[in-house]
């Protein structure tokens, strides 16, 4: 859903992968420039539809999942193929709103191949409405 990518700082922009990037973010945190020093910012546009309009904004953090999802398909084309499930969690600031965009991918892996899935229809929820859903959903013992 992100339509644009942007690894940033003050040296220039560089090129990334937004699984990647995200993935190095939920693990390492984001990186200082070894240039710079200045850290290194992931910028993204969200071009949303129904009017929602665009919003460009930058990643904060993101976290993964101590433990995912893994399992082996037993059939279809990609049969014999390693599945492990990436679901993320993003927080991201657009001017003074925080958001919360929950991407996921699927990564297939089968000896030196490998598939990375993006799963298109990613939320990007304002915070008050994310914290909403988490403390409704803890009032009742989830
Ligand atoms: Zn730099």
């Amino acid at each position: 859903m992100a339509t644009q990518k942007r690894l940033v700082c003050r040296c220039g922009e560089f090129p990334t992968q937004l699984f990647g990037a995200l993935r190095s973010i939920a693990t390492h945190g984001v990186q200082e420039c070894p240039t710079c020093s200045r850290p290194r910012v992931l910028e993204l546009d969200f071009d949303l539809g129904l009017e929602a309009g665009r919003k460009p904004s930058r990643v904060l953090a993101a976290y993964l999942p101590s433990r995912r999802k893994k399992w082996t398909l037993k059939k279809g084309p990609n049969r014999g193929f390693r599945v492990e499930f990436f679901p993320f969690l993003v927080v991201l600031q657009a001017g003074r709103t925080s958001y919360r965009w929950l991407p996921y991918w699927h990564v297939l892996t089968k000896g030196d191949t490998r598939k990375t899935k993006y799963g298109q229809w990613a939320p990007l929820l304002r915070q008050h409405m994310f914290d909403s859903l988490l403390e409704k959903a803890r009032a009742d013992g989830y």
